[in-house]
């Protein structure tokens, strides 16, 4: 069991490490198709598995500049299906595996996705939108238990039909600063969800600053006598974030550096958490701000070993740092920050204690990326201290939207000089130390995951008897921030209840995520600026403000 992890052996594979846990299960117990129970991969037979799959796919007809989406939730299958896409050299169009049909024709339209990759747990999605666009996919390899209308992911890693192998790559028209590698979504500053179009180039880049940031802080710490190298820290790693979020993305360029290993959980359920932290002598878990609060209040603590623990991260929401304080504390680890966006691609600033930390901050500026605060109104650099939007540069920040032309021209985008406004709010110390105070832009992060209030809001649009609505975002423990909607009802006609108004989105056939656990309240007015903007933060701090009272 233990020879899963040891990695040092393999170093002729070193940057393609990819030894996995699915399901708790160690890998020699079962081979590949028994899904339930394929687990750690020794990183050669990865290694395998992924050019195995790069050749099939060609030899089935995916060229380079296709485009191939993939949807399941995190099992070593995903990192074997990204890398082989991404080796065509064609383009991963990564999309959550909670998408409804609606929402994942919205993502092939964008994504413009000719060939699928899909875990069997979507299988029936998938096969809802092949019948909302006809004769869009050419093929659909399914991993998980054979299907008997598609051919099976493993098909394409058994097999050893090297006839078009090497791909596509030496083609010379091969551009990696302007070739999608892969895509992620986001609703960016505003509206709905984007495809976020990332290079080669911006895959390079993240993988260079992880390498020049780890060299960094290992330089460091053994100037000031740290004990443990980042290579010890992120040795074991418990990767439930799921992989189609840049988040992962970034995280698992840090493990792939420094040759350690990922376990990986489906979705994140309490007790295998702990149990998987105690089985696997798990070192690093990279979390999110209500799974930190969820951590603080657990008395599943008291039951499970998890010393092996030496830190955890949270980002993609803020965390305050009481909480951070607290849960040093409790968990007996270290407890690391980061900030950054689908966007950046790379991660935009990280703490690492005791080397670069301060309170309150999400971290120094990491390599390979200007910081700048600006003015929001004006777009004016700001000096050091005052508050600001952050602005992000550097050769890992996205292509740009796909498919939106308005999107990526209009000022919400990329600015001039390849400035990225992030639609936060913070500002930046002497040292380059990044503090994240507010959210300018109209979007709500619920569990980590994005919510775009103006799909909710067309959505409610639609039930009789609305006339207005505004959605925001309100602080919630158990989600770390919860969609709240105001609607002013149309005078003369029945006032829907608000129970209606939660059911009305819940029916919408959008994830539960994106159902209203912030409530609903019916007003007679929605608060405006003189240009009719919907003045939301003024909304959110009334109900702030109410919140308070009630206590
Ligand atoms: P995403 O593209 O889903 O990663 O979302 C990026 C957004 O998440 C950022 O623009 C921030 O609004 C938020 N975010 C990510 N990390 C942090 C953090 N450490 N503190 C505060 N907000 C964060």
């Amino acid at each position: 069991m233990e020879e899963c992890y040891s990695l040092p052996s393999c170093a002729r594979h070193k940057p393609c490490f990819f030894p996995f846990e699915r399901d708790g299960q160690p890998w020699r117990k079962a081979g590949i198709g028994r899904r339930r129970h394929w687990t750690a991969l020794h990183p050669t037979a990865t290694y395998v598995r992924w050019c195995r799959a790069c050749a099939n796919l060609a030899a089935a007809g995916v060229s380079a500049g296709d485009a191939v989406l993939l949807v399941s939730p995190n099992g070593i299958e995903f990192p074997i299906a990204q890398l082989a896409i991404q080796l065509l050299p064609a383009t991963c169009v990564a999309a959550s595996p909670f998408l409804s049909p609606d929402e994942l024709v919205h993502v092939m339209r964008v994504g413009m996705a000719r060939w699928a990759v899909v875990d069997e747990s979507v299988l029936g999605v998938i096969e809802k939108v092949t019948t909302m666009l006809p004769n869009t996919l050419r093929e659909i390899w399914v991993i998980g238990s054979s299907s008997k209308s598609h051919p099976s992911f493993y098909s394409l890693m058994k097999t050893e039909r090297w006839a078009a192998w090497p791909p596509q790559v030496e083609n010379s028209s091969f551009n990696p600063a302007r070739e999608v590698a892969l895509m992620q979504f986001s609703s960016g500053t505003t509206g709905l969800t984007k495809g976020v179009m990332l290079s080669h180039r911006n895959l390079l880049t993240l993988y260079m600053q992880v390498k020049c940031f780890v060299e960094d802080v290992d330089n460091k710490k053994k100037a000031s006598g740290e004990p443990d190298s980042e290579a010890d820290i992120l040795s074991r790693v418990l990767l439930f974030i799921p992989l189609h979020h840049n988040y992962a993305t970034v995280t698992f360029n840090f493990v792939v550096t420094v040759g350690g290993c990922c376990v990986m959980m489906k979705t994140f359920s309490p007790h295998s958490f702990f149990n998987a932290l105690q089985k696997y002598k798990i070192t690093y878990a990279p979390i999110v701000p209500h799974i930190a609060n969820f951590l603080l209040h657990t008395p599943l603590l008291k039951e499970y070993d998890i010393t092996s623990l030496k830190s955890l991260i949270s980002a993609s929401a803020p965390l305050p740092p009481s909480t951070k304080q607290a849960l040093t504390t409790r968990m007996g680890c270290a407890m690391r920050q980061g900030y950054g966006l689908t966007e950046t691609c790379a991660g935009v600033a990280t703490t690492i204690p005791h080397v670069y930390s301060k309170m309150g901050s999400v971290g120094r500026v990491m390599p390979y990326l200007e910081v700048k605060i600006v003015a929001p109104e004006s777009s004016k650099g700001l000096p050091p201290g005052e508050e600001g939007e952050v602005w992000v540069r550097s050769p890992a920040i996205m292509l740009g939207y796909a498919n939106v032309p308005g999107a990526t021209a209009s000022p919400s985008a990329l600015k001039e000089g390849g400035w990225l406004p992030t639609g936060d709010l913070g500002h930046c110390d002497h040292e380059g130390f990044l503090f994240i105070t507010d959210r300018i832009k109209d979007m709500i992060k619920v569990k980590g995951f994005q919510v775009s209030p103006r799909e909710l809001e067309d959505v409610l649009r639609r039930v009789e008897g609305v006339r207005e609505v505004a959605v925001i975002g309100v602080p919630s423990p158990r989600l770390g921030e919860a969609p709240r909607a105001y609607v002013v009802p149309l005078p003369g006609e029945a006032t829907p209840s608000s129970q209606v108004l939660k059911d009305y989105v819940a029916a919408a056939r959008l994830p539960p995520h994106k159902h209203l656990a912030g409530g609903v309240q019916v007003v007679d007015a929605i608060p405006k600026n003189s240009i009719g903007k919907v003045l939301k933060r003024r909304l959110r701090d009334e109900y702030l403000r109410a919140e308070a009272a009630k206590k």
